[in-house]
């Protein structure tokens, strides 16, 4: 079994920082299986999802979530005939040394605060099947503690983005897996600051609340919940991963239609309704809902602080609808004039004095007060400004009103009986 299992050590600021990649969760056949598949598709024999065998219906739609389906550039590698060989042992060697690469990098770099004050710390990353994991990959928070950080990587997407680039290409997809592992890498951060706890807390008050008022009112309350939270821990983690990214998107349509999902969300009694919006319309990809929304709100933060400097950031660089610099008091007007707008992304100073400024604040309604603040100095209006305490609070009512109706309803019918 332990042949599954790589460490890898480094001695970082004094901390002993150890990083295990287990692949017992992704074993030989699976793999094997994979990588047939891996191989038929992209030889253009599997190609159409009309042409899948049953028997790998279910696994091919695995490929397909993960983003590695068809690639171009290994087709064509293919095509020509290059047929390298390739083996388990070497999928585990490739994968798990660079993971542990891009975790030391990381420890060193933005994410020091997690080795603080430890004499050993271990980061230990469990290799799975796509489909039991059930996204590519996540910060398992229940298991993390401040020196044992928990992180879930689906096997299909190393196969994909790292192993079959690596073996055709000689290089891997290394803006993904940056963007993957720091993102995940930064729940530890805040699971290490104790942000999590407080989350589960109020979600263990929110179950036992549930328990004793067993009426269904409530689970849009938790959803709510749950989303005010992960504005704050998944802005904050994809505004990191993005962190070498060229631009920030304002996209006032789509914030819109984000803020009236709340809205309805709020609405909705039911649990299982409110969780179909959520999963559905709110956050059906990673580019929406919490990380979206969370992530605008720290690039706000960031272009206030930009406003704040002297010299050459006396104005904002404008990337599209055309390239062109506009000054911060006409920023407003502008992205209401053209409704979406790309903005360059910030400085590296910038960003880190921002990134700092985030990694202060212990809570989401510290965020909300960062970020309205930032706003009002800005001079942005709804919906550039879309997020504040009464929007907050307004939601809140909104589900305590719907409650009430609900509960009114459900009084009726009792007494009905
Ligand atoms: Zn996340």
């Amino acid at each position: 079994m332990s042949g599954n299992i790589k460490t890898f050590k480094q001695l970082i600021n004094n901390t002993e920082v150890i990083c295990r990649v287990n692949f017992n969760g992704y074993p030989k056949g699976m793999f094997e299986q994979d990588w047939h598949i891996f191989q038929m598709v992209n030889s253009g024999t599997w190609r159409d999802p009309s042409q899948w065998p049953t028997e790998y219906r279910e696994r091919l739609k695995a490929y397909k979530e993960a983003e590695i389906y068809f690639r171009d550039d290994i087709h064509d590698k293919i095509r020509q005939d290059v047929k390298p060989d390739s083996s388990y042992r070497q999928y585990q060697d490739v994968c798990a040394k660079l993971v542990a690469r891009y975790v030391f990098y990381l420890v060193a770099h933005d994410m020091k605060t997690i080795i603080e004050g430890l004499e050993r710390t271990w980061v230990k990353i469990i290799i799975k099947d796509r489909q039991e994991i059930e996204c590519y990959a996540f910060h398992d928070e229940v298991s993390s503690l401040a020196d044992q950080c928990y992180i879930q990587l689906s096997g299909q997407f190393l196969l994909g983005r790292v192993y079959a680039p690596w073996l055709y290409k000689a290089r891997i997809d290394a803006s993904v897996i940056d963007r993957t592992v720091s993102h995940e890498m930064q729940h530890q951060v805040e699971c290490v600051r104790g942000l999590y706890e407080r989350e589960y807390k109020m979600q263990d008050k929110i179950k036992r609340f549930m328990r004793i008022h067993p009426n269904q009112w409530l689970g849009c309350m938790s959803q709510l919940y749950g989303i005010f939270c992960n504005i704050y821990t998944e802005g904050l983690a994809t505004f990191i991963n993005r962190r070498y990214g060229a631009r920030i998107i304002f996209d006032l349509p789509k914030i819109e239609k984000h803020m009236e999902l709340l809205e309805k969300i709020a609405k909705t009694p039911d649990k299982e309704k409110s969780i179909r919006i959520y999963e559905d319309e709110f956050r059906p990809t990673f580019y929406n809902g919490e990380y979206y929304v969370g992530y605008l709100m720290c690039c706000t933060i960031g272009i206030n602080l930009l406003r704040q400097k002297p010299g050459r950031f006396k104005a904002v660089h404008i990337l599209h609808p055309k390239d062109e610099w506009i000054s911060f008091k006409d920023l407003d007007r502008f992205l209401h004039e053209h409704k979406v707008v790309q903005i360059e992304f910030l400085d590296q100073e910038t960003f880190n004095q921002t990134y700092t400024l985030l990694t202060k604040i212990n809570d989401q309604r510290e965020f909300i007060r960062l970020y309205t603040r930032a706003c009002d100095e800005l001079g942005l209006t709804w919906p550039a400004k879309f997020y504040d305490f009464k929007f907050f609070d307004h939601l809140k009512r909104l589900a305590t009103k719907y409650y009430e109706r609900y509960s009114r309803v459900i009084e009726k019918k009792y007494e009905n009986d």
